[in-house]
């Protein structure tokens, strides 16, 4: 019998195809490895998807080189990654890209290096090394850290021990050097720490889960500190006590130190591997190895951790699951959760998504019964509920964005000796800059927006492109040198506040005022320490962080999110209410939340108040339902953009034509577009949009999956930059 001697390569081209290559004597990779191939005039790092016998290609070009003795991911992981290359329709070579660390993607080896390892000999043991310190004062120190157990050389050289200094010694007999390789890790479970009485809700919740046998996925919702992690905490137990590993997602900015802390402290025996965006190539090659080598027992990281390999996966937990940063918005653009639950289908293994404000999508797969929907109403330990309240500031004055109501509670507050948060979501000093002559406003050049004036740095700058420049003196419409602001940022707040409350200390967290690495952790360290009575935020603040001395929780402008455009807002508002709420009276402090608008009577704000998320979550999902809207309807979006408005509308066009004219669209799959996104100018390019909205998923990818092709083919889809979004969660 012969072996085939075809494979098919997928590669990291933008062409959407794979690539035949023919396999010497020699050569038997299997599918899932990784090979070098000749493309064009280079080569590159491609993997093999199919081995066959048969290419419709006559003078196929070799393998260079098999740079794998096995395939490199798992297999369910390998057909996790087709099935997303299909359901997002990207490339599949471009989505193992994505996936993959880029040291790999590069044909580095897959595996440690290993690492050379210092001991003390039986001779090295008989030494006293405060004689010799005497004469040798660095021989001494190596043997005083050897006597303490065996070091890495990088370890010693960090030390700053010399490589000659473990020469002397190595040729004096007293210390040996060994290459060693890490082995699997097998790791004690004991809690290493107290764990709480459970509640009952708790209870019901961990039985429920530890019941699970196979494929579950469960809806965790409870209210904020109702103890969703003490639950995580116990359902991984078990699985690790089986030998099994834990793969944790978190939020981009919701992977703080407590977080990891909270897992490491329950347990001390399991080694815990981080993934997130900040780590080097270097760091993240490890990470993945400990997943795929078993180094590591918990893997806790931001949305692509996701692709990490496991030896033995035994569950999933997708903390916060209604976060927005789960979906990736370029390249691949996929849904870290939805994968998740993918993932955790294939791999046959629970999954258990955590949230105080579940997204509508999973609450209405829980209402189908797809997920269990599992609840904690009750707030852990002895804190209680923040009271709620409305400040109607019609009419009122505002100094910097603050209402008299307002100043006066947050008095009340700080006298008794707590903390203050007021929420922002507008960095800079203000987002508007114009003429008070003729109301002429200081716009970007390249972006359909106004300028953010920043006091700091006495700068405007675009927050959609980045661009800045020096503050005008002068209107550049009639030439008055009358320039005001107007509307309210985070620094004029924190500058009003200095005038307001000169006795207290204010902390401005944002973008810019953390930009210096550690500077956060170090305002947080500060904020815990008491050093501040008010802290002002944005967005940063909203999650993951817990301020026991916060009592009154302020949300400045909530107005702009009640009339936004994007059907999502509401939602996002909703979700970002009770997440801002929940920072206050954590711990035996009651905690009060209140809210500065303009509509007091929003039926929004109302429900949410007064009935709280469950009530407004059903509410909207009965408006997504009438109004035909997710997830009720499937999405895709189509961007195009273009130097000229003209070029991407009409490339739309000739996409819409197509998907018409094709002979899988159903009536019920609706074409809205193409129109002008919502921002039409971006860093100088125009934008254009066509959403295709489908009652079933299937209908909708089967006519994505036919006219891609034919949309690849247009003339017009070199000119243009297009993507194509599935289930986009920014419409904008
Ligand atoms: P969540 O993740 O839902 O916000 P946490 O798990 O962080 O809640 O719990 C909030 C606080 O309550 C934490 O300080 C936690 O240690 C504590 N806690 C959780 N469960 C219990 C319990 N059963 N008894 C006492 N304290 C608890
Ligand atoms: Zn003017
Ligand atoms: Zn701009």
């Amino acid at each position: 019998m012969t072996s085939p001697r075809i494979a098919r390569v997928a590669l990291p081209v933008p062409l959407d195809r794979l690539f035949d290559y023919k396999l010497e004597d020699d050569q038997h990779p299997e599918v899932g490895t990784r090979v070098i191939v000749p493309f064009q005039r280079r080569e590159l790092v491609g993997f093999v998807t199919e081995l066959t016998e048969h290419s419709e290609f006559k003078q196929l070009k070799g393998i260079k080189q098999v740079l794998d003795e096995a395939p490199l991911l798992p297999k369910t992981l390998f057909s996790l990654l087709q099935w997303a290359s299909q359901f997002y329709q990207y490339p599949f070579g471009d989505t193992l890209s994505v996936a993959l660390p880029s040291l790999l993607r590069k044909g580095e080896p897959a595996s440690r290096k290993p690492t050379k390892q210092w001991h003390l000999t039986a001779l090295g043991h008989e030494q006293n090394p405060t004689v010799i310190a005497k004469r040798a004062p660095k021989q001494a120190q190596v043997l005083g850290l050897l006597m303490q157990g065996s070091r890495a050389h990088s370890e010693l050289l960090a030390e700053e021990v010399t490589s000659a200094t473990l020469k002397t010694l190595a040729e004096k007999g007293w210390v040996k050097d060994e290459i060693k390789l890490p082995v699997n890790s097998t790791w004690q479970t004991e809690p290493s720490e107290e764990k709480p009485v459970l509640n009952t809700e708790q209870s019901v919740a961990i039985a429920s889960i530890n019941a699970a046998e196979g494929y579950h996925c469960y809806l965790l919702e409870g209210v904020t500190g109702s103890g969703k992690t003490e639950v995580y905490l116990n359902i991984i137990e078990p699985v690790l006590a089986k030998g099994q590993q834990i793969l944790i997602l978190v939020p981009e900015i919701g992977l703080t130190p407590q977080t990891i802390n909270r897992f490491q402290r329950r347990f001390k025996g399991v080694p815990l591997s981080v993934i997130h965006s900040g780590l080097n190539d270097t760091e993240r090659l490890t990470a993945w190895l400990d997943g795929r080598d078993k180094q590591a027992g918990i893997i806790i990281g931001t949305r692509s951790a996701l692709f990490t390999p496991f030896q033995s996966l035994g569950m999933i937990i997708i903390d916060e699951e209604h976060d927005a940063s789960y979906k990736q918005q370029d390249t691949l653009r996929y849904h870290a959760r939805d994968l998740a639950v993918m993932r955790a289908a294939k791999e046959q293994i629970p999954i258990i998504l955590g949230s105080a404000t579940p997204s509508l999508e999973s609450l209405h797969n829980a209402q189908q019964g797809k997920y269990h929907h599992l609840t904690l109403t009750q707030r852990a330990g002895t804190a209680v509920a923040a009271r709620h309240g409305i400040l109607d500031i019609k009419g009122q004055y505002l100094e910097g964005g603050l209402s008299a109501a307002l100043i006066a509670e947050m008095r009340k507050h700080i006298q008794a000796g707590n903390q203050v948060l007021l929420f922002l979501n507008r960095r800079g000093f203000a987002p508007v800059m114009m003429c008070h002559e003729c109301g002429w406003i200081a716009d970007c050049e390249r972006c359909d927006v106004h300028y953010t004036y920043h006091a700091h740095s006495h700068e405007l700058r675009c927050h959609h492109c980045s661009t800045q420049r020096p503050v005008y003196h002068q209107c550049q419409s009639c030439g008055s040198t009358q320039l005001i602001t107007a509307g309210v940022g985070t620094e004029q707040l924190e500058q009003q506040l200095e005038t307001l409350f000169p006795e207290q200390k204010t902390i401005r967290i944002d973008r810019d005022s953390t930009r210096r690495k550690g500077s956060l952790e170090q305002y947080l360290d500060d904020i815990h320490a008491n050093q501040y009575q008010i802290l002002i935020g944005t967005q940063m603040l909203a999650k993951g962080h817990h301020f026991p001395n916060v009592t009154l929780v302020a949300l400045l402008d909530v107005d702009s999110a009640l009339f936004s455009s994007d059907f999502r807002a509401p939602e996002r508002l909703a979700q970002l209410l009770i997440q801002v709420a929940g920072r206050a009276g954590r711990a035996s402090k009651p905690g009060e939340v209140l809210l500065q608008t303009h509509h007091p009577d929003h039926p929004l704000l109302k429900t949410l108040l007064h009935k709280g998320y469950g009530e407004f979550a059903q509410s909207a999902l009965e408006e997504r339902k009438q109004t035909a809207l997710p997830p009720y309807r499937f999405l895709a979006m189509l961007r195009a953009e273009a130097n000229s408005s003209d070029a991407a509308a009409a490339f739309l066009f000739q996409v819409r034509q197509i998907l018409q004219a094709s002979p899988v669209i159903t009536p019920e799959i609706e074409l809205l577009g193409p129109n002008p996104a919502p921002l039409a100018r971006r860093a100088g390019k125009y934008r254009w949009q066509l959403l295709i909205q489908s009652p079933q998923r299937r209908s909708l990818q089967q006519l994505l999956a036919i006219a891609r092709p034919a949309i690849q083919m247009l003339p017009d889809a070199k000119r243009v930059r297009w993507t194509l979004d599935v289930e986009p969660q920014e419409l904008s």
